[in-house]
């Protein structure tokens, strides 16, 4: 029987979409993969952590921290790491803005010679106020950057993956006589905010530490079902960057336009241009977003303002087309208020953040390969499967170096298969990601993450 490799509506690897096919051997090496075949010696140790990691996951949930405030989350993930006999580093990351603070873990455990593996888990938390209803929801209220009261919660499921990691850490360490190698585990703060793994590399992640031959992580997703996973090799998630236009004009009243240069009009045309530089200028087999999240102007009905105000956020897989789309999101913009005749000195601005900025993860195809055949063993066959790439984004292949790192990420599933099922036949999706609704099954989720992280680990360190 062909293995499950796709599930259903994604997109297969032999389809000219316009990303980097992945090798057939990902294919092959999973058709003679061994078949599932339960790792006693992991289900064992596994058995004796689920109790705690599920009372851990609970409490990590009720306790969520806002990206770049991770304080408390980081100190508890440091001092577990410490007790399991790892050498922890805390306060690792170096942000734009002076005072805020890098809460950055490093732990290193050293097992003689052998690949350095590093692997990754988010801390931060989202300001959502949680509307699940569960015994262990948060409650957590807090002042936002702005001042503004906002409820906070793990709705991207980052409690998930530092949960996850504790389990791995604690078997790692009990296995020690089964591996070698350097294994270098980061809690890695403000993901949600893209700007974490920029702050942690800046402050020497791999000077000051070993600089890892391999890069993993996992993520929850709520489009699989727990006690599944999900590998995608090449092009997984798309880059990101936030861009701002300033369009401005001449203000004056609403009566007299031809005294004006109205900013408001010309803001309509350029988000309306916009759109047309993914349409006609990029080839459809690149996929690619620009989507204007935001636009603010002016304060009365008979007052042309002087400016308006956009937010964009741009997303595509390859960096040549992400370059391509900024530059001409910059031409266009300026190019129609030339042609709205406005004067060089009230030109639009168009500034690309530098700190909301992240690349593509790129799941290294040979690394995401091997990976695979590991996880089915773990796992078994009917378990692993190949999922689709997705326009949102992570900051994770950050820690690739631009490619010269492999590094994978893989989907962990955290949906109750039947409601999963409802979901599909009813076609209501299931909350998402990000959604105050988000609830992911902590069990066997939790079990899961921990066998096929440990699994990934344990196939590029055994001895
Ligand atoms: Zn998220
Ligand atoms: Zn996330």
């Amino acid at each position: 029987m062909p293995p499950r490799w796709w599930k259903p509506g994604a997109v297969k690897p032999d389809s000219n979409n316009g990303y980097r096919s992945p090798a057939t051997g990902f294919l092959l090496a999973c058709i003679f993969a061994a078949t599932a075949s339960a790792q006693p010696s992991l289900d064992a140790l596994l058995d004796g952590e689920i109790g705690s990691l599920v009372a851990t996951y609970k409490r990590l949930h009720a306790a969520p921290e806002l990206s770049h405030y991770e304080e408390n989350t980081a100190a508890f993930f440091a001092g577990q790491l410490r007790a399991m006999g790892y050498t922890v580093t805390e306060r690792v990351g170096k942000f734009d803005r002076p005072e805020w603070v890098g809460y950055g873990v490093v732990a290193v455990m050293k097992n003689g010679d052998g690949p350095s593996v590093l692997v990754r888990t988010d801390l931060d938390a989202l300001p959502i106020e949680e509307k699940t209803g569960l015994a262990y929801a948060s409650k957590v209220k807090t002042r936002n950057d702005a001042g503004q009261e906002v409820g906070v919660m793990h709705a991207c499921g980052h409690d998930i993956h530092i949960t996850t990691m504790l389990g791995v850490a604690r078997i790692m360490a009990t296995l020690k006589d089964q591996w070698q190698g350097t294994l270098v585990l980061i809690g890695q703060p403000a993901e949600e905010t893209i700007d974490g793994a920029r702050a942690m590399l800046k402050d020497g992640l791999y000077a000051r530490f070993p600089r890892p031959a391999y890069a993993l992580a996992l993520h929850d997703n709520p489009e699989f079902a727990t006690g599944h996973v999900a590998c995608v090799p090449g092009y997984a998630l798309a880059s990101a960057n936030s861009v701002d236009i300033k369009i401005r004009g001449v203000g004056g009243h609403g009566s007299r336009p031809e005294a004006a240069k109205d900013p408001v009009v010309l803001a309509a045309e350029v988000v309306m241009a916009l759109q047309t530089i993914v349409s006609r200028e990029n080839s459809p087999l690149d996929p690619a977003v620009i989507t204007v999240g935001s636009i603010h102007g002016g304060t009365r009905y008979n007052i042309i303002p002087d400016e308006v105000n956009l937010q964009l956020t741009v997303r595509a897989f390859k960096e040549e087309v992400r370059q391509k789309l900024l530059a001409a999101i910059e031409r266009v913009t300026k190019g129609l208020a030339l042609a709205a005749g406005l004067p060089g000195d009230r030109a639009p601005i168009v500034k690309v953040s530098e700190t909301e900025a992240t690349p593509a993860t790129y799941n290294d195809p040979a690394l995401t390969e091997r990976l695979a055949g590991a996880l089915v063993k773990a796992l078994g066959r009917e378990n692993v499967s190949q999922g689709a790439p997705i326009m949102g984004s992570e900051d994770f292949g950050l820690f690739s170096l631009e490619h010269q790192i492999p590094t994978t990420m893989f989907w962990l599933g955290a949906s109750d298969p039947v409601k999963l099922q409802e979901s599909r036949n009813t076609g209501r999706p299931m909350p998402s990601l990000h959604s105050a609704l988000f609830a992911p099954v902590p069990e066997p989720t939790l079990r899961t993450g921990v066998k096929a992280m440990t699994s990934a680990v344990l196939e590029l360190m055994k001895k």
